[in-house]
């Protein structure tokens, strides 16, 4: 079997690829750096860089034409991501993809026209408003309210992890809306304007240093209009939305550029005398990582193919996001091995490989832990779905 991309998903990678080449040149983008941003850059450069995208016709690949996409299919989303990770490019996935993907299959006709278009231009971005203080793996369990109130929806509750809020401009929230209703009944999916009256942000700086928002509400109304889809069907649309994300962010351009990073290290680093890529011992770890490396990429095409063909993976995703997640904390396992003490020096010592990047990374991806459900959820979902094991 040869797996291949056709010509033209081929001519898409490579423009998005010289694009990115440009927009990402070091040169480029050293003097926007910012650590205190979950995504690396300052904000100005994130939303600059969102808008150019979008002026590119970027955003919207896979969206139907009638909503100013360029009615392709998921694969061309997901070459768009891979290179858009492999570059490292300001991380726009929320608006890019699986928010619009969700807006497209439940919203209405007049939540398509608010807001399609804007996103598809760079111009709006949301957070997500899943998770809750109590209620992370066991989402079903939030406490959030909304009660209806005439023409409103009041929503009284505090969302945690509430990843770049502090830039949003619409909060893409699940509250509950029926206390009667059995946990994943009574939950309805709001699109909520960050300026409304009684929204008020926390947070907390992660290991690696970057601000991590959280957000209360604090009797917010919102119009009913701002309901997506029916009222008290939210958790079936967030479970749709939450399987398109997992494609989205199991694709592969991450494990690439860090396997690169590392290989070149590597090839340029002397120890006792010898390159680092003649130790035997390396190679073979090397040898083994890229193995994985590869795995990832296949599978994380293979559901983006089976979306692409009208299917509805689940746990095939949830074994490409597992893949992926574990191929990372290799990676950056064996690189903390392979670079010995130096691997704690931090971005900015003068003497830290590749300017701390390896130590910043091993930090930082602690949260793949944890992202879009954990990796005992991941393995929870391929054993029920996947396997039909009982439910643990
Ligand atoms: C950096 C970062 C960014 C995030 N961004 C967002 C965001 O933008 N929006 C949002 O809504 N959420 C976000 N999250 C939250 C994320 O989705 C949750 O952290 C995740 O769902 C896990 O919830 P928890 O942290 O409460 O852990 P817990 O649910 O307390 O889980 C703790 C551990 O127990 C394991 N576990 C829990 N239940 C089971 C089970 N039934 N079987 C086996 N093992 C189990 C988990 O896998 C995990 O290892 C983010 C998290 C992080 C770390």
């Amino acid at each position: 079997m040869r797996f291949t991309f056709t010509e033209e998903q081929e001519a898409f990678r490579q423009e998005v690829c010289q694009l990115l080449t440009k927009e990402m040149a070091p040169s480029a983008v050293a003097s926007h750096r910012d650590p205190r941003e979950g995504n690396g850059y300052s904000e100005e450069f994130t939303q600059s860089f969102r808008k150019k995208l979008g002026a590119s016709g970027l955003i919207g690949i896979g969206w139907p034409k009638e909503y100013g996409g360029h009615g392709k299919d998921m694969l061309f989303e997901a070459i768009l991501s891979d290179e858009m990770e492999y570059h490292n490019a300001p991380s726009i996935g929320r608006a890019i993809s699986y928010i619009p993907a969700a807006i497209l299959a439940y919203g209405s006709e007049e939540q398509k026209a608010h807001f399609l278009p804007r996103i598809a231009a760079g111009e709006i971005d949301f957070f997500l408003g899943y998770s809750e203080p109590e209620a992370g793996s066991d989402l079903a369990s939030l406490t959030t309210r909304a009660v209806a109130d005439g023409d409103d929806f009041v929503i009284t509750g505090q969302k945690a992890f509430s990843s770049d809020a502090h830039h949003a401009d619409y909060g893409w929230v699940i509250a509950r809306t029926d206390p009667d209703l059995p946990k994943h009944k009574g939950i309805s999916l709001f699109i909520v304007d960050m300026k409304s009256p009684g929204i008020s942000l926390g947070g907390f700086n992660t290991i690696s240093g970057y601000h991590h928002p959280t957000v209360a509400f604090e009797e917010v109304r919102v119009p009913r209009s701002a309901v997506v889809g029916e009222v008290n069907m939210g958790w079936y649309y967030i479970m749709g939305a939450i399987d398109y994300e997992r494609a989205v962010i199991g694709t592969p351009g991450m494990l690439l550029r860090t396997f690169d990073r590392l290989v070149e290290h590597c090839k340029t680093t002397r120890r006792q005398g010898r390159l680092l890529l003649q130790d035997p011992v390396v190679r073979q770890r090397l040898a083994e990582l890229y193995a994985d490396v590869e795995a990832s990429r296949l599978m994380s095409y293979w559901v983006a193919s089976m979306h692409a063909r009208g299917l509805q993976p689940q746990h095939e995703t949830g074994l490409a996001f597992l893949v992926k997640r574990e191929t990372v904390r290799a990676i950056d396992n064996i690189a903390v091995d392979i670079l010995g003490p130096t691997a704690q020096l931090r971005p900015g010592d003068p003497l830290a490989p590749a300017d701390g990047g390896f130590e910043h990374d091993y930090l930082d991806r602690l949260f793949f832990h944890f992202a879009a459900g954990g990796f005992d959820i991941s393995r929870n979902v391929i054993a029920s779905r996947g396997l039909g094991l009982p439910r643990g």
